[in-house]
């Protein structure tokens, strides 16, 4: 069956959202969008320049006073408010986000729960951040702190997920009293655009809420601009390497979310059915597009070949194909580009003898020729030093390898530069905790995998970012305590 056309009618008219202003022309130009599953274009793409990311901060910065006076309690309630919206255009947003990436429809549905849960969560800060009393003594004075917003926010976003991402760094901002410039990238503004326009009919004051779609040129602007407080930077490693270098002039402040190579380290005594299906997922969940997906499956030695033959044996059957055949599971990978990419780092591999190629690894053909689908790719006995299983691919691409002795499982699993989310998989319970405490991640979970949770800190270490959302960590993201001394 060729791949369906999807619902292209849905996609706004090409703007940008500067407080309640819709700007038609913009200097960035303009860029088609691509379906990811047919290669066609869909629309087109306004793109931010200098002087829309000037304005975008202008208006934000403008909008701050008027947030800020506002009663906790009424913007909370916007914010609730705006979550409601989410769900209510469920459909819209789930369809949009489709058409962006690609994204299988049964898994686009999901999301608009999980933006609203963020935006929920983190609402029901709002009306709880004050300050604290600190010691003074031995002085006579009255010694407290004042939680305050940066004041206006630049929310760099990726392409992968963007109305999960707007829930978890919208929700955070505003709870904690900032204004905010949304940047996403050009593969993917239409969603975020969709959620400003829902803000402000939720009630959230024009300025508060900005979208600016552009690409580096947007970003860099953001960085250095004066009236930007802080930026909130999610996506590649390479890409924060230069945002840290344009806030290094500015001293702008940034909180980096990155990528990762995250491991699942699966013991003998685990359910090796349930460890193998969700290794499976590293591969499978946005195509292998997932900052924390788990795409490094270590096994212990005694049970490697099972394991490797119950992944292989589900991977060969997972559907992939037309993102909007609700059986589908699997869908195409985000761009030429991208595709192009992984297919290269997969030849490389095998040239070098990385490890053993047993499952994918092409581009697929048929029906979904025209589209950049790349069918679940395993490789075994991977080599832990290679670039394969040391880079992150963003693609769905996984490496298998075996370990003897929990010692060795730990220090495979900690060898990249990354540290983002690790899956254990045992029924020991005091290895659960030892290795939990072992490892080098800012998230471990155990026998199974929630997704990210809007009361649980999300965020990695080394190379994977040093920013936290999520629960009172994500609010704190956002704001700064100010220091009042009083004497008495
Ligand atoms: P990317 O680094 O290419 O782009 C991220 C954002 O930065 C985009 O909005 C892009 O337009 C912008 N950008 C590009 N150059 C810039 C510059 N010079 N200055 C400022 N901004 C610039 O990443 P991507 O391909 O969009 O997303 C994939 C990456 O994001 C992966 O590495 C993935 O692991 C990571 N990611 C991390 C998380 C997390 O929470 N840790 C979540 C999602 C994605």
């Amino acid at each position: 069956m060729p791949v369906a056309t999807p619902p292209v009618e849905l996609i706004p008219e090409p703007h940008l959202l500067v407080g309640e202003e819709r700007l038609r022309e913009a200097s960035g130009g303009r860029t088609a969008h691509i379906y990811p599953a047919t290669g066609q274009p869909t629309g087109d793409v306004l793109l931010a320049g200098p002087a829309e990311v000037d304005l975008a901060a202008r208006r934000a910065r403008k909008a701050t006073a008027v947030w800020r006076a506002m009663p906790p309690h009424e913007r909370r309630d916007a914010l609730l408010r705006l979550a409601d919206l989410v769900l209510a255009n469920a459909e819209e947003l789930a369809a949009l986000t489709t058409i962006e990436i690609g994204l299988p429809r049964q898994l686009a549905d999901q999301t608009p729960r999980l933006a609203a849960d963020f935006l929920r969560y983190n609402a029901g800060w709002l009306d709880k951040i004050g300050g604290e009393v600190v010691p003074a003594w031995p002085l006579r004075a009255l010694d407290y702190t004042l939680d305050e917003p940066y004041g206006v926010v630049g929310l760099i976003v990726p392409w992968n997920g963007v109305l999960v991402a707007m829930g978890q760094l919208l929700g955070p901002a505003l709870a904690a009293g900032n204004t905010v410039v949304v940047k996403p990238p050009p593969l993917a503004p239409f969603v975020a655009l969709r959620v400003g326009e829902l803000a402000l009919a939720a009630g959230i004051p024009p300025g508060v809420v900005n979208v600016v779609p552009g690409d580096a040129a947007a970003g860099e602007a953001l960085i250095s601009h004066p009236e930007v407080d802080k930026v909130h930077f999610t996506g590649s490693a390479a890409t924060a390497r230069r945002v840290l270098a344009v806030a290094a002039e500015h001293l702008t402040p940034v909180g980096l979310e990155l990528g990762g190579k995250s491991p699942h380290l699966i013991f003998a005594d685990a359910d090796l059915r349930f460890a193998a299906r969700l290794a499976m997922t590293g591969a499978v969940a946005l195509s292998g597009q997932g900052c924390a997906n788990g795409t490094r499956v270590l096994v212990e030695a005694s049970v490697y070949d099972d394991v490797v033959a119950t992944l292989t044996a589900r991977l060969r059957r997972i559907p992939v194909g037309d993102p909007l055949d609700p059986k589908t599971m699997m869908g195409p990978v985000v761009s030429e580009a991208a595709c192009q990419r992984i297919l290269d780092t997969v030849a490389r591999a095998r040239d070098t003898g990385a490890g053993k190629l047993v499952l994918g690894g092409e581009r697929l053909g048929g029906d979904l020729a025209g589209g950049f689908f790349i069918g679940p790719t395993v490789f075994v006995d991977a080599d832990p030093t290679s670039e394969l299983a040391q880079e992150e691919i963003f693609g769905p691409v996984l490496t298998v390898a075996p370990f003897r002795a929990e010692d060795e499982a730990i220090e495979l699993a900690d060898s990249t530069r990354y540290g983002l989310g690790a899956y254990v998989h045992t029924n020991d319970l005091r290895r659960a905790h030892r290795v939990s405490h072992a490892l080098r991640s800012g998230s471990v979970w155990v026998n199974g995998a929630p997704g990210v949770l809007p009361s649980a800190p999300f965020g990695g270490v080394k190379q994977s970012g040093s920013g936290r959302i999520g629960g009172i960590s994500g609010v704190r993201e956002f704001l700064r305590p100010k220091n009042v001394w009083i004497s008495l």
